[in-house]
């Protein structure tokens, strides 16, 4: 017979017997688990406030990007001890922003260039929403949500990690005729507009429409106008080897670019060898020259030149997410928030900050670029670094020597440098693919794009055109909007 103990059951006021060894248990689904864990810390986050204490440090990262998702990455990795970390940001999903030439031409779908957080990060509580304030003294942040009133989390540490937005200049007629090149929108709206100007091309018998259609603008020549353009270009011209009334050497497209040289990132020899690629395909770029305004359709340039073209791309440069002006820390001239070499800001020991959106100082002067790895390395070091703070030691300043530069020129071509040693050919277009492979956040992930870019190899890129996107013109409308108040 079994052996039965009275412990721990109540049935209508009455102590019953249960035995010892309990009876098998029905196992829940580990995903069941994973809901009702997550539900609880919902309701519990909902309830967080500044004048809720946590019992465990608390530290709200603000931005799901390069940066954002890799502090979180290392701080799990590297602190053993109970933390909570709290990510916001408004998206759900992680960017990779330097997929999105390939995005637009086809070489990826739209999804496969992003990670959605929750998957990626299960150990991390997400609240959709943007950071709005933040109060050093009282330690709390305010985030206003996608619905409803702003509410306020409390923290032990607070990162800043928000990234960019394009930089637009007063030009008359930008805000109406170009759009930018950020966001996946951004990215499908120009490969729709390209492959239903080429049908346009192709029907029509007016020279000057038929002039427009075919030629398109890039404003630009930093890494994502010439990998935006380039890998678009590359499309274009595959695409047109099929139309009847189209060929691809008439599809005139211009890069223009204020500074004398493209591709600042890379060793001029490296910028002067990419112009002579794209030339040697047909694009004409022009170094030392500037758009003075847009009139429908029409572009004035500063050599008094006028093209005729249906699409404008604007390329021009970044500048630090808006949102950080609110946050009322320190910036520097570039308007980035001003941290030390460990990325902590200086008199607020508990706030930090990286990624595009800060002036991360080199130690031999200047600051870091804004790239995604540089992103990547900086959340790295600030998870290690935040570990250590929370373990009671000191933060370690962050260094990097030489950091590898790729850019995609389409046509299974890219070019950089890699360990000081430059490099063209298929060789660093492979070794690009492999390092954004290697920086998605979750398995799935990785297998799904890796697949993807092997079947692309068998395949050419599908010029499939998908219903028309609404003009997605935010980011450079609100950038424009800025500027003019500024
Ligand atoms: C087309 C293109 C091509 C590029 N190609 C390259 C390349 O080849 N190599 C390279 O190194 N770099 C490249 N870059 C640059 C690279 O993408 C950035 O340097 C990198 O994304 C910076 O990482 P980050 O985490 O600082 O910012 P992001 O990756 O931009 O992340 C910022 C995050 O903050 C979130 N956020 C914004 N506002 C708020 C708010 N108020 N509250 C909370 N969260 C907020 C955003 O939604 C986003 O998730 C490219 C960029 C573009 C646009």
């Amino acid at each position: 017979m079994r052996q039965t103990s009275t412990a721990r059951c109540w049935t209508r006021g009455r102590r019953v017997p249960q035995p010892l060894c309990p009876p098998r248990r029905v196992r829940e689904p580990r995903r069941a688990l994973l809901v009702r864990a997550h539900r609880q810390c919902s309701e519990e986050v909902r309830g967080m406030n500044a004048a809720e204490p946590t019992d465990v440090p608390r530290v709200v990262v603000a931005g799901g990007g390069f940066a954002g998702v890799s502090v979180v990455q290392a701080l799990h990795r590297r602190f053993r001890g109970a933390v909570e970390v709290v990510l916001v940001s408004p998206r759900n999903h992680m960017l990779f922003q330097p997929l999105l030439p390939e995005v637009a031409s086809g070489a990826i779908e739209p999804r496969h260039a992003v990670a959605p957080i929750r998957q990626a990060l299960p150990r991390v509580r997400f609240r959709m929403g943007e950071l709005d304030g933040l109060d050093p003294a009282r330690k709390t942040v305010t985030v206003q949500p996608p619905a409803g009133d702003p509410y306020e989390l409390a923290y032990t540490h607070v990162v800043i990690a928000l990234g960019s937005a394009p930089r637009a200049l007063l030009i008359p007629g930008l805000d109406e005729h170009a759009v930018a090149f950020s966001t996946v929108a951004e990215a499908l709206h120009l490969r729709n507009a390209m492959l239903s100007r080429l049908e346009i091309a192709e029907s029509t018998q007016d020279p000057d429409a038929r002039e427009s259609a075919l030629r398109a603008v890039f404003i630009g020549g930093g890494y994502t106008g010439v990998e935006a353009l380039a890998e678009l270009h590359y499309l274009a011209q595959r695409a047109a080897e099929r139309f009847e009334n189209v060929e691809p050497e008439e599809i005139q497209w211009t890069l223009v670019e204020a500074a004398d040289r493209i591709l600042p990132n890379l060793p001029l020899e490296l910028a002067d060898r990419a112009v002579v690629k794209l030339r040697r395909r047909g694009i004409d770029v022009r170094l030392g020259t500037t758009v003075e305004r847009i009139d429908d359709g029409r572009l004035q340039l500063s050599t008094g030149e006028e093209l005729l073209a249906d699409t404008v791309v604007w390329s021009a440069g970044v500048e630090p997410h808006p949102c950080v002006r609110r946050l009322g820390l320190d910036l520097d001239d570039a308007g980035r928030v001003e941290v030390d070499r460990t990325m902590r800001v200086p008199d607020h020991a508990n706030v930090w900050a990286l990624g595009d959106c800060a002036a991360v100082p080199r130690p031999d002067g200047g600051s870091y670029p804004p790239t995604a790895e540089q992103a990547t390395r900086q959340g790295k070091q600030l998870g290690s670094n935040l570990a250590r703070v929370l373990q009671g030691r000191a933060p370690e300043a962050y260094a990097h020597g030489e950091s590898a530069e790729l850019v995609t020129l389409g046509s299974h071509t890219a070019m950089g440098t890699v360990a000081g040693r430059q490099l063209v050919g298929k060789l660093p277009w492979l070794a690009r693919r492999a390092y954004y492979v290697a920086q998605m956040p979750s398995v799935s992930r990785r297998v799904r794009l890796a697949l993807e870019w092997s079947l692309g190899t068998a395949f050419p890129n599908d010029p499939t055109q998908l219903d028309a996107l609404e003009r997605p013109g935010g980011p450079l409308h609100r950038s424009l909007m800025r500027a003019e108040s500024r």
